[in-house]
């Protein structure tokens, strides 16, 4: 009798189904399937193994110039922008249900695109942007108008109206969440988008835009356009037809949509960037076992590629020697595996640039006397891919390069404090300020701390909780704008003042 395959061995035949099938690279126009208007393409290259999984379409200013026009189109004979937030919702739920129905397929995509285990993708990203697009749909039938308290004479209305095209600009790192994070609210307040994925990650941006026509999107309300940021990317930001740029991605590239909307239409630029996440843990706080194994877990999650990664662990001086042990006896059960297992717990890192920007951190740490108590070395060169060991740096000062920039990779620098005072003064010595999080069992303390602290959420004896319901955003170079929760509307509507004059009778 033979035994059934292994999880492991099911998800490697349903990626070479999936392969074999053969994966559609073209960009979506006004609800076609086109290749760039000059033909041109790049490869799709799996961190997996290093194979090419894909030939994508590289659009330039001329596809660019396409799919505005088809936004545009669509946003202003009203196929959807003039539809009832009923009827919006109804397409986005349908939309949704799409999604979960094929959770397998975006989750290999996501997988083989850009290496988070398949475990993530199945119950983590997935199902969170389908929860994300449910969310809004729900949400924009409720959502109403004021009448300003004015006086007898007049009527003044505050109305909300869709602002027109959004262009959705994001990263690689949760390609599917990301997408849905921008695509939802700006879908469901009534605007037209053009969505350019990351060309580290566009197969699952593809893929989500045709099961959304197959809910009944109309053509041209959704477009996409993958391709080079500074091609497509640049194009789109700059296009004087294009109402706003919902962008996620990193600081450097943020202050340049500042410059386009500057250098053409004053478009409106909502920007979700980078983060350097202080997790600041005292003394008093008695669990150091479930204090340490959520600062490896989360800063260990998605290869440590995650915006809100608690990068700099700041711990008292009193019990640090204890946490720093714990920490090197934990990172070893995050070492990578093929991303394909179930059982893996970190996978490969996005390509074999960013594993160079990686390792090229991992060395500056050591050269400005930082201490590696673990990892610090590539694994599983052997299979092809981009595996980086999680890493634990002790010892680290806060103006090394490990604690000032964003590593983005599966780096831990832990910095020492004295007290209260100290470690606020490091934690907000940073030009960023997306997430927190402080441990401690003085409620005078968690209150004050979190109050002090510089970042667009805190976190208070936990870091992990996060739901679609609370905004998320950053204060300082993370950002402005939040993405998330009924407040993300705000960005891809206008507020529109109706003033009335009441006779008297
Ligand atoms: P990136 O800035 O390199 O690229 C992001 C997107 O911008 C991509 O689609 C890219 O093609 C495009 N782009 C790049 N250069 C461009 C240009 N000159 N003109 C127009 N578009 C351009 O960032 P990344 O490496 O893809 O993503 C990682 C960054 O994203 C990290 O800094 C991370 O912290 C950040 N991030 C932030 C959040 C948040 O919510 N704050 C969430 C996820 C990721």
């Amino acid at each position: 009798m033979s035994t059934p395959p292994s999880q492991h061995a099911l998800w490697h035949g349903r990626a070479a189904d999936l392969l074999a099938r053969g994966i559609d690279g073209r960009l979506l126009i006004d609800g076609q399937r086109y290749h760039a208007v000059d033909g041109r393409c790049f490869d799709s290259v799996s961190p997996l193994d290093g194979k090419v999984i894909a030939r994508v379409a590289r659009a330039q200013a001329a596809d660019a110039e396409l799919a505005v026009a088809s936004a545009r189109a669509a946003f202003a004979d009203g196929r959807w922008s003039a539809r009832s937030p009923a009827a919006r919702k109804k397409v986005l739920l349908a939309f949704a249900e799409r999604v979960r129905a094929a959770r397998d397929e975006l989750a290999l995509l996501e997988t083989l695109d850009m290496g988070k285990p398949i475990a993530a993708s199945l119950s983590a990203d997935v199902p969170g942007a389908a929860r994300c697009i449910q969310w809004y749909a729900e949400a924009v039938d409720k959502v109403y108008g004021e009448i300003a308290p004015t006086g007898p004479d007049a009527l003044a209305l505050v109305s909300r109206e869709p602002v027109g095209v959004v262009a959705a600009i994001v990263p690689w790192n949760y390609p599917l969440l990301m997408t849905a994070w921008k695509i939802a609210p700006a879908l469901a307040a009534g605007n037209s988008v053009v969505l350019k994925p990351s060309e580290r990650s566009p197969l699952s941006a593809l893929r989500l835009a045709e099961l959304a026509l197959d809910a009944g999107l109309p053509p041209g309300v959704l477009n996409v356009l993958p391709g080079y940021g500074n091609e497509a990317g640049e194009a789109l930001a700059l296009h004087m037809d294009v109402d706003a740029v919902g962008f996620t991605g990193s600081t450097r590239t943020g202050r340049l949509m500042l410059e386009y909307a500057g250098r053409s239409n004053l478009k409106r630029v909502y920007n979700e960037l980078g983060g350097k996440s202080a997790n600041l843990v005292f003394d008093d706080f008695d669990d150091l076992d479930r204090a340490a194994a959520t600062a490896a877990g989360s800063m260990f999650y998605n290869q440590g590629e995650s915006c809100n990664a608690p990068s700099r662990l700041l711990v008292q001086e009193s019990i640090a020697d204890a946490f720093v042990e714990r920490l090197a006896a934990l990172a070893p059960g995050y070492a990578p595996g093929d991303p394909l297992d179930p059982e893996t717990r970190m996978g490969a890192l996005v390509d074999e640039r960013h594993t160079a920007l990686v390792m090229d951190y991992i060395r500056s740490g050591r050269a400005q006397g930082a201490r590696c108590v673990a990892g610090g070395e590539q694994v599983r060169q052997d299979s092809g891919g981009q595996f980086v060991a999680p890493t634990v740096f002790d010892g680290v000062g806060n103006d090394m390069r490990i604690a000032r920039e964003e590593i983005f990779g599966p780096v831990l620098s832990v910095i020492r404090f004295r007290d209260e005072e100290h470690a606020l003064r490091i934690a907000n010595d940073s030009s960023y300020g997306l997430h927190a999080a402080v441990w401690t069992r003085n409620l005078d303390r968690a209150v004050r701390v979190a109050r002090a602290l510089r970042a667009g959420t805190v976190h208070v004896n936990q870091y992990d909780d996060d739901d679609i319901t609370v905004p998320f955003g950053g204060v300082k170079q993370s950002g402005n704008g939040r993405d998330k929760s009924l407040h993300a509307l705000d960005k891809y509507s206008e507020l529109k003042t109706t003033w009335m004059r009441i006779e008297a009778r």
